[in-house]
Parts: structure tokens; C-alpha cells; sequence
């Protein structure tokens, strides 16, 4: 890619006080989430899964050794994150994570209802497993006999909608997971394309082209040769959050930078974007589930 490129939001999402949405303009997901996080179907490169029991639950999290000089904690979306020196022992973790109990446990109680509000809480690669689509949780049924379908209005789904995929029922994971992935990343297709049109239309702006990316670390780009990408992984918000990476790269075909009359372009073109921003950047694509 040519050109200068702008990177929306840095890929640590960190550890942030959640910043509820405003209900009339996101609604609220209503599955209950869970506050401890499960081990994932998919370790992140270089981790392992350990667990400490404490006073009546296990904590189960998330271990990277590092080149730290001491023991770090984050929390992310998929958990709690232990970076330590290669030179700790695994008593010595296990005394962090309890000595800092208190602390893991208010922030993976702000984690499970940021979760909740984007509805990305526990994605399950299985027959009657849940996908976050568009801020809601469908369905996945598995159907090797005929086509994918998707029983509801995909421009407009509603929690329980149900996304067949042609497997057979005996389908692993990964199967599930590339096909689900598939049918998310056509979707975007259609969907980042409509809103980019409505963008554009707003802002009396062109473009050279735009595309998928799957980029860590960032939601959209706009380089100084008019071209927006998109990560896929937007598929799985609310229309709101969707609208704004949208319009924060259309925004920047004006101004190619983040100074007053950037965000005064960006509040015309979508007015009150705020709530949708704070959201959002408390969000890394690298911890979104699984895909
Ligand atoms: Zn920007």
C-alpha cells in the first residue's frame, strides 16, 4: 500500500473502566455473561492455560513468558493476561494472582459487562454454538445436505436467528469456524460497502478502492491515495460501532489527520459519535473470539 496510512486505535485494548452505552442508542444484549473466563478452544501464540484456585472459584488465565523484569497483569477480552520474567517460578506467578485477586476479579467483573454489551461472550464452534453478528448472538446449526442459509433477516438479525452451514453434523471446530468465518467475512462485504456508499454520499467523497483487512491491532486505514480498509471483524458489532470506524475513515478523505476539523467533519457525518468511539477502543481486534 502506498501513501500515508493512518492506524484507528493502537492494538493494546489494556485495562480501561468500562464506559456503558447509552441504552437508546445501543441496545442492551440480554445473555448473562460469565465472569470467569474459560479456556479457550485456541491458545494465543506463546501462551498456556493455568489455573489458581482461590478462596471458592478456580481463576484459569492466560500465561506468556516475557522478557519483563517483573510480573505484569491485563485484562482482555478473552481473560487475564500473565506476562512474567523467564526467571519466575510457577509458585511465585500463582502468589501474584492470588495477592492480586481482588483487583482480577473487579476488572473480569467490567470485562464481562463490556462482553456483554457487544454480545461477544462465549463463541462456541458447534451445532447450537453462538456467534456474535451485528451485536447480536445467532445460532449455528449445521446442515451438510443443503446450502448455507440464514433463517432471519441478515441485514437486520435478531437474537436466535439461525445460521445453517453446509457441514455434516460431525463437523470439528476448525471446519465450523472457517465456514462461520467465510459466511462473517462475505457478510462484511455487503454490509461495510452499503455504509461506505451512505458515507460517502454524506461527505461528497470518492474513493480509489477499499477492501477487507484482517489487520491486528487496527480497525480501519485510509491512505493519502484514497484507499479505506476495513477489518472483518467489525462484523460482529452493533451497527453503531460499525458506523463509526466507517465514518472516521471517510472522515479522513478530508482531513488526514486528527486535529479540530477532523472531528468536526466526523461529528457531521455521524453526530454523536462518541459513545460508539469509547466502546470501541476499549476493544483490540486481537481478542476478539477465535476466527
Ligand atoms: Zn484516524
Amino acid at each position: 500500500m502506498t501513501g500515508r496510512q493512518l492506524d484507528l486505535f493502537p492494538a493494546d485494548a489494556g485495562v480501561r473502566p468500562g464506559v456503558p452505552l447509552r441504552s437508546q442508542e445501543i441496545p442492551l444484549i440480554p445473555a448473562p455473561p460469565a465472569i470467569l473466563p474459560l479456556r479457550p478452544d485456541a491458545l494465543p501464540a506463546g501462551t498456556r492455560w493455568r489455573e489458581v484456585v482461590l478462596d471458592a472459584q478456580t481463576l484459569g488465565f492466560l500465561l506468556r513468558r516475557s522478557r519483563r523484569k517483573s510480573i505484569g497483569l491485563v485484562i482482555r477480552d478473552d481473560g487475564l493476561l500473565v506476562q512474567a520474567p523467564a526467571w519466575s517460578t510457577l509458585p511465585q506467578i500463582d502468589q501474584v494472582v492470588r495477592d492480586k485477586a481482588g483487583w482480577i476479579l473487579r476488572k473480569l467483573e467490567e470485562r464481562a459487562e463490556r462482553l456483554q454489551l457487544l454480545a461477544l461472550q462465549a463463541t462456541q464452534w458447534r451445532a447450537g454454538g453462538a456467534i456474535p453478528y451485528l451485536g447480536v448472538r445467532i445460532e449455528l446449526a449445521l446442515d451438510g445436505t443443503r446450502a448455507v442459509r440464514y433463517a432471519g433477516d441478515a441485514d437486520a438479525p435478531r437474537p436466535g436467528d439461525v445460521l445453517s452451514l453446509p457441514l455434516p453434523e460431525d463437523a470439528d471446530a476448525d471446519r465450523i469456524r472457517d465456514s462461520a468465518g467465510a459466511w462473517l467475512q462475505q457478510r462484511a462485504r455487503i454490509d461495510f460497502g452499503r455504509r461506505l456508499d451512505r458515507f460517502l454520499a454524506a461527505a461528497g467523497q470518492s474513493l480509489e478502492g477499499w477492501g477487507l483487512s484482517s489487520a491486528t491491532g487496527r480497525w480501519g486505514s485510509c491512505t493519502s491515495d484514497r484507499r479505506i480498509r476495513l477489518n472483518w471483524r467489525l462484523i460482529h458489532f452493533q451497527p453503531p460501532l460499525i458506523d463509526y470506524v466507517v465514518a472516521h475513515e471517510v472522515a479522513h478523505l478530508r482531513v488526514m489527520n486528527h486535529g479540530p476539523a477532523f472531528w468536526r467533519e466526523l461529528e457531521r457525518l455521524q453526530p454523536g459519535f462518541k459513545a460508539a468511539r469509547d466502546t470501541l477502543a476499549q476493544h483490540s481486534p486481537d481478542s476478539l473470539p477465535l476466527i
